[in-house]
């Protein structure tokens, strides 16, 4: 048994002063304040002064990280990711895809959902766990494609989507479409039925179009105002959707490049502390110096903090606890209230029980802050590091 105290903790729902947390094996078994509860005897103690404990991070819609790219990398690339990933107090992601020929996409579904299942048989090793694949296209539209290769999109169909779930052997958790494709209903449905998160994005629709999506089983939106029709106020179109109607959760990059601070504020304004989460949409060239990296089939140039491919963004160099602090800076909400976006609401969007969230019976995945939301340590599935990356 393990026992961690700090300052404080965020469940993130809930705030504990002075806490006390025990773990057993890879599971919170209680927690509560050091003035209420002594220490157990047997447990082995480590106190983190005037750090805060919250809950692991769970990235969504990331496509690589340390050089390394999901589609592209063999299991040892993707292990050096996690471990960056957990540096960044990251413990749960879905490794995404972005649009290439069909094999290629097969081929990197099969690859992903052996390490998925490689990472449930082995927990030995301090890492992000992959959880469950992000298929992002190849059924996004051609109008807002932003660099994913116009030759490979496809008009989404039941038959080509079955395909995909074939290869991931069951395990695509979420997928992003746009609702205008020809057959998107269609898909939105089927993929809704097998218990997939539906994210509407890369998209052009109208208000009307995207009703539809929602109608049909889509419940959240990807990377909010980036690759979306922009907002009309006679024709309000995706984003009007996403801003306004509260069965939608909506996701976000905010890394101050892809939207500005004041977009943030915006988006954080309208869908509220319950229904807005915080992603990377980081790319290979995360935790590395500028150059050339790979994403899905092509190659993007990093310079200056900027993913860029044919002129356009193309994903970010973002980590996910800068997102954190980030929010906090541009926007003067709390870092309770950031963590929430990083952790419970990723979890509770993507269906991950046992995630997300600080209480008995959870996983042991847990980020010490400093006050200031720098990572100190992160703690997965029990096992502690000490985090000595610099933020
Ligand atoms: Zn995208
Ligand atoms: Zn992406």
């Amino acid at each position: 048994m393990i026992a961690l105290t700090a300052s404080r903790l965020y469940t993130p729902l809930d705030c504990v002063e002075q806490p006390l947390l025990l773990v057993e094996g890879d599971s919170i078994t209680e927690i509560g304040s050091q003035t209420a509860r002594n220490v157990p005897a047997a447990a082995k103690l480590t106190d983190f002064g005037d750090a805060i404990l919250v809950p692991g991070f769970v990235d969504i819609h990331i496509h690589g990280g340390a050089g390394h790219d999901v589609m592209n990398d063999d299991a040892a690339g993707l292990a050096a990711m996690e471990r960056l990933l957990a540096s960044h107090g990251v413990t749960s992601y879905f490794p995404t895809t972005v649009t290439a020929p069909i094999d290629q996409t097969c081929a990197a579904l099969d690859r992903l959902a052996q390490t998925i299942e490689k990472a449930e048989q082995d927990r030995s090793h301090w890492k992000a766990r992959p959880l469950g694949i992000h298929l992002e296209g190849p059924f996004i539209s051609h109008l807002r494609r932003g660099v994913h290769p116009s030759g490979d999109l496809l008009r989404p169909t039941i038959e080509t989507f079955d395909c995909f779930w074939q290869a991931a052997r069951g395990r695509i958790r979420m997928i992003t479409i746009a609702p205008e494709l020809e057959g998107a209903t269609e898909v939105i449905a089927e993929a809704a039925r097998r218990g997939i998160c539906v994210s509407l994005g890369h998209s052009n629709a109208d208000l009307d179009t995207t009703r539809a999506g929602i109608g049909a089983g889509a419940r959240h939106c990807t990377h909010g105002f980036n690759a979306m029709r922009p907002l009309d106020h006679r024709e309000p179109g995706i984003v009007g959707a996403m801003l306004t109607d509260s069965r939608l959760s909506a996701d976000m990059i905010a890394d101050g490049i892809h939207l500005d601070p004041s977009i943030v504020k915006l988006f954080l304004t309208a869908k509220g502390s319950d229904l807005s989460v915080l992603i990377t949409d980081a790319t290979a060239a995360t935790g590395m110096p500028d150059g050339h990296y790979r994403l899905g089939p092509f190659e993007v140039e990093v310079k200056d903090g900027r993913c860029m491919a044919d002129g356009k963004l193309a994903g970010s160099v973002l980590t996910m606890d800068r997102a954190v602090r980030n929010v906090v800076q541009f926007t003067g909400w709390t870092l309770q209230q950031a963590v929430r976006l990083a952790s419970w609401n990723p979890a509770r969007v993507a269906g991950l029980r046992g995630r997300g969230k600080l209480e008995p019976g959870s996983k042991a995945d847990i980020v010490v802050l400093t006050p200031a939301g720098e990572v100190k340590a992160t703690i997965v599935g029990g096992a502690v590091a000490e985090c000595t990356t610099a933020n």
